[in-house]
């Protein structure tokens, strides 16, 4: 899942690999003291966004956006599925979850039951996130490698951090949010920067609006990439200013982006 080489992780070192946020972004009171990996956006140097929707409550909409999704077969999405609906959802549409997986979208956590994180206790948030992981493990049938955390209510707290530390998560936020109508959401998109990541929902307004900006997107040659990509190119990024691992040492080969 990672294009990150084992050397590339050894040379970020613990210090790059904690507290990556956005200098666009003013620290929140709360994620001033936050020590997890926290991402607001990735590397603003590439043609990229990562289009990601929460919650998954309506099965009909989640399926029209696959059938969009299938025109456009080289964006990426990631979906923040609460786990209660990856249950109703696998109940009513059998293999949706797989089905997503394998077209190459990426699923994150969103808690059990839409509970706000920052009011869980760490031991509870834990269970819920555990609960949540085998579930999604069963309806996949295999062990899936979960990477990132959309918080609850957006809400970034001591518990999240205490989550993100134990079981490996990136708190994934975003620099363009909320959704709503294309009338104000498809020109956000339009004015978007590389590396945004948009929240989106699963909704009528928010697939309407999906509706209109893929082609736009398509069309002006932007990519819409998974989460884990957008990452793992902000890591890279991190690396080396130039995107370009230098230093081979006993490696024959160099690491470039293209
Ligand atoms: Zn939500």
């Amino acid at each position: 899942m990672t294009k990150l080489s084992r050397r590339d992780f050894l040379k970020l070192g613990g210090a790059a690999l904690l507290g990556i946020s956005a200098n666009t972004f003013l620290p929140l009171p709360q994620e001033a003291n936050f020590t997890a990996p926290l991402i607001w956006n990735g590397s603003r140097k590439y043609k990229t966004m990562a289009f990601t929707y929460d919650d998954c409550y309506l099965l009909y909409r989640m399926q029209s956006l696959e059938v969009l999704l299938d025109e456009f077969p080289d964006f990426k999405v990631t979906f923040f599925p609460v786990g209660s609906k990856i249950v109703d959802l696998e109940q009513q549409d059998p293999g949706i979850w797989k089905r997503l997986v394998g077209k190459g979208h990426e699923i994150g956590y969103h808690t059990f039951d839409h509970v706000n994180i920052g009011v869980m206790s760490p031991a509870a948030v834990l269970m819920d996130f555990d609960k949540w992981s085998d579930t999604l493990n069963q309806v996949l049938g295999t062990t899936y490698n979960v990477r990132f955390v959309r918080p609850t209510y957006d809400v970034i707290s001591y518990t999240l951090d205490v989550l993100c530390q134990e079981r490996g998560l990136v708190a994934a936020l975003f620099s363009i949010g909320g959704g709503g109508e294309p009338e104000t959401v498809v020109p956000a998109i339009q004015k978007g920067k590389g590396g945004d990541i948009v929240q989106m929902h699963i909704r009528t307004q928010d697939y309407n609006s999906s509706v209109q900006a893929f082609p736009w997107l398509k069309e002006n040659n932007w990519e819409l990439v998974t989460l884990s990509r957008l990452y793992d190119d902000y890591l890279r990024e991190s690396i080396n200013s130039d995107g370009c691992d230098v230093d081979t040492g006993s490696s024959l080969t160099r690491t470039c982006l293209e």
